[in-house]
């Protein structure tokens, strides 16, 4: 009888760990809003992960912060230099 004690919450646990291993699976893909920068100028067509890229110290306009689904809404793509 102990055995089966034993076994049923060694499964238990078993899958509880697994339940852990999925969350952290699920908040890992889900990236959040990161912030990302862009060139306030109708020429530049990227966002920059980094505020330091020199994809950005070309930019004569104001340099914006918004999320990277922003972003693309706005119809940027990531820069080749910072991502
Ligand atoms: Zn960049």
């Amino acid at each position: 009888m102990k055995k089966i004690v034993a076994l049923f919450l060694l499964a238990s646990s078993f899958s509880l760990g697994q339940n852990a291993a999925a969350d952290l699976q699920m908040k890992v893909k889900k990236t959040p809003a990161a912030s990302v920068y862009i060139c306030d100028s109708k020429g530049s067509v990227a966002y920059h992960n980094s505020k330091t890229c020199r994809g950005l110290q070309a930019c004569k306009h104001e340099i914006k912060t918004v999320t990277e689904a922003e972003a693309t809404q706005l119809g940027r793509r990531r820069c080749k230099v910072c991502y």
